[in-house]
């Protein structure tokens, strides 16, 4: 309820640059070019990350927006930078970098730090990423099939060594949230920062018979493409 008070009594501010608006459009432009490939991030891990897509590098107001919809509790974000991934799903597939039908499937977050944060802000993109597809004609869905399990830590400021020790074995299948049996599934991820979240969901996505076509986040602390 104090949410609900607190979103009728706050103004929303683009967490970009502070203009009256939610999101900006000048801030929300950072999100609209083309999906660039991640560059292969050097960890000895490397080779289990499927090709990673971001469309942005981690800094300014994508980094401003992402912390607001993660840690600040603006649920209206989600929505919004989830549009951005469904523009980009719409350039992958245009290119077969990716293949329709499109199995959206949200990186894995703990389940309490979901529910305290008011539901989960990857699951709320994915679903508006979906709807962006679909309005493009392509047919997608979104399979929630992972979490976090308990005794795995908020990677925030781990190291990636520490990120892969805490997120080993930690990533949770669930069953009645997955993709129709062995169909391909895209990854959406906010922020892909060592690869080793994505590595550990594509791991558990490929034993339970989902290839990773790819994995595509907004943005990339690592180098991308040109
Ligand atoms: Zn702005």
């Amino acid at each position: 309820m104090w949410t609900t008070l607190l979103d009728l009594v706050l103004p929303r501010t683009c967490p970009g640059c502070g203009a009256a608006v939610p999101w900006c459009a000048s801030c929300a432009a950072v999100l609209g070019g083309r999906p660039r490939r991640v560059l292969p991030p050097p960890t000895d891990d490397a080779s289990d990350v499927p090709p990673a897509y971001a469309l942005t590098r981690y800094r300014g107001p994508v980094r401003a927006a992402v912390l607001a919809a993660k840690e600040h509790g603006r649920r209206d974000l989600p929505a919004v930078l989830g549009d951005a991934l469904g523009a980009a799903l719409v350039r992958l597939t245009a290119v077969s970098v990716v293949l329709a039908p499109l199995w959206l499937v949200p990186a894995p977050t703990r389940p309490a730090a979901a529910r305290r944060r008011g539901g989960d802000p990857m699951t709320a993109m994915a679903r508006a990423a979906a709807t962006v597809a679909v309005a493009a004609g392509l047919p997608s869905g979104v399979a929630p099939c992972l979490s976090t399990g308990r005794g795995a830590r908020d990677s925030v400021g781990l190291d990636a060594a520490a990120r892969r020790a805490n997120l080993q074995g930690r990533v949770r299948w669930h069953g009645r949230a997955a993709p129709p049996s062995g169909a391909p599934v895209v990854l959406l991820d906010d922020v892909l920062t060592t690869g080793a979240t994505a590595a550990a969901a594509a791991a558990v996505l490929h034993r339970r018979g989902h290839p990773v076509q790819a994995v595509l986040t907004l943005a990339a602390v690592p180098p991308m493409a040109r």
